[in-house]
């Protein structure tokens, strides 16, 4: 019997862990990545394990939140309108989405999909050699004023009732649980299901490694059209029994020969690297009023924010997204040092932030596996195992109606 074959457009998180996953279901692989491994979102995230971000992006009240962040000129929101012109249809169905029914349905499937997200990263991690690369220790949501903690205290509540235990901590307890965080601070919630990558680049090329050594292909191509039975790319084309595409942000533009009805946008997040000894900070945290999350890497302290609704391969504005990282050592110390290094990369963000997970309508051979929006290195794992689950033939070990590149984005929501 010939052995299966199987070519994985992009070489991020997500498409690292198909391959990964199919490979152990006796596919030969092929990785095509136009700049090799970790070369998009899957390198410069936050490396959170966000377990508790079971919350959709449009929630009730969405319109007239992204209306005020949008007036201010120094906070995380920036949309170029051109963009947002050319991809309306997005903005609009977000913007319905924002109610409480079609919210509530949307919680459920993420907090489904998330509460899985470790079984299947753990025996993945364990394989390659790559637990000392994540830390399974917790993490801290820590907030600036009393008022906004109060506001927040139901969001915390449905996400016990969820099974994400939340602990919420008074100013000295959180203190003494990071001795980094300021007296000023009005206290915070510890979620200890929550994690964090200390390295997402080695985590990646601990994938790609141990694809290659099985005998899988990464070829450094640029892939310009996707069949039923192969890849274009600008050197070759490369037949394959199936096809995943991978691509992130860049997945958009084969959707619609592919037949996908659920859109995705290009959300651009920056970061910025302090040096390692500019702050003491050992647990990631997440600045819930400034939405930025501080992560302790391996190489020094990462700072990620911002959504910035333009073309994924735009220059980067990082004069302006630098300002949403000014004034944070009021909570946490050290972190005014000087970045050594700047980074801008986009989420692949769907409306209803569920991911793409599914076959393609039009071409049956080929598997969608982008879409993940804020959330690609949590769900990379269980991205893997559903799409071997797929290839193989075998019954998903999830209702994927959720995730199909074909469900409704009405405005009571998305199937459940
Ligand atoms: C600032 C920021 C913070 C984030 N924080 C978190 C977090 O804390 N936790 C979390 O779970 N998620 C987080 N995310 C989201 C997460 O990073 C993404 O969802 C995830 O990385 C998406 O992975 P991917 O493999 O789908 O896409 P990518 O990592 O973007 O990879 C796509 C790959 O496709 C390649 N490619 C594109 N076009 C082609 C082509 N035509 N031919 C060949 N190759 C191509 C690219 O070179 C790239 O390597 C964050 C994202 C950002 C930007």
């Amino acid at each position: 019997m010939t052995q299966p074959s199987v070519t994985i457009v992009g070489a991020g998180i997500v498409g690292l862990t198909c391959a990964y996953k199919l490979q152990q279901q006796g596919f030969a692989v092929t990785i095509v990545d136009r700049e090799g491994p970790c070369a998009g979102a899957s390198f410069g995230n936050a490396a959170h394990m966000a377990i508790a971000s079971i919350f959709p992006q449009s929630v009730p009240g969405i319109a007239g939140q992204s209306w005020r962040m949008l007036r201010d000129r120094r906070g995380p929101l920036i949309a170029n309108p051109a963009y947002v012109l050319q991809h309306l249809p997005w903005f609009l169905k977000f913007l319905r989405l924002g109610n409480a029914d079609a919210a509530a349905r949307g919680t459920h499937v993420m907090s489904q999909l998330l509460s899985r997200a470790w079984e299947h990263w753990n025996p993945v991690l364990r394989d390659i050699g790559a637990t000392h690369l994540v830390r399974q220790t917790g993490a801290l949501h820590v907030f600036g004023s009393r008022q906004a903690m109060q506001n927040s205290h139901g969001a915390y509540l449905k996400r016990q009732q969820l099974g994400v235990e939340c602990r919420v901590l008074g100013v000295e307890e959180a203190r003494e649980m990071e001795p980094a965080l300021t007296e000023h601070i009005a206290g915070a919630v510890h979620i200890p299901a929550m994690g964090h990558v200390t390295d997402t680049r080695q985590l990646c090329q601990a994938l790609a490694d141990r694809v290659t050594a099985n005998g899988g292909r990464l070829l450094h191509q640029q892939v310009t059209a996707i069949r039923n039975d192969g890849v274009q790319t600008t050197e070759a084309f490369l037949p394959s029994s199936q096809v995943v595409l991978a691509a992130g942000a860049w997945s958009a533009r084969f959707a619609r020969e592919l037949g996908v009805g659920v859109p995705v946008v290009s959300e651009r997040g920056y970061h910025v690297r302090l040096p390692k000894n500019a702050s003491t900070l050992r647990t990631p945290v997440l600045l819930v009023e400034n939405k930025v999350a501080l992560t302790p890497m391996q190489d020094g302290l990462r700072m990620a924010s911002v959504a910035e609704f333009t073309h994924p391969d735009a220059a980067p504005y990082h004069d302006r997204a630098a300002f949403v990282f000014q004034g944070l050592e009021r909570w946490v110390s050290g972190v005014d040092a000087t970045p050594e290094t700047r980074w801008v990369g986009p989420r692949p963000s769907t409306p209803d932030s569920r991911p793409i997970i599914g076959r393609s309508p039009a071409m049956p051979n080929v598997l969608l596996a982008y879409g993940h929006g804020h959330l690609g290195l949590s769900l990379g794992g269980l991205t893997g195992s559903l799409i071997a689950e797929l290839a193989t033939g075998q019954a998903p070990s999830i209702d994927l109606s959720w995730l199909s590149p074909t469900r409704r984005l009405g405005k009571t929501g998305t199937p459940v």
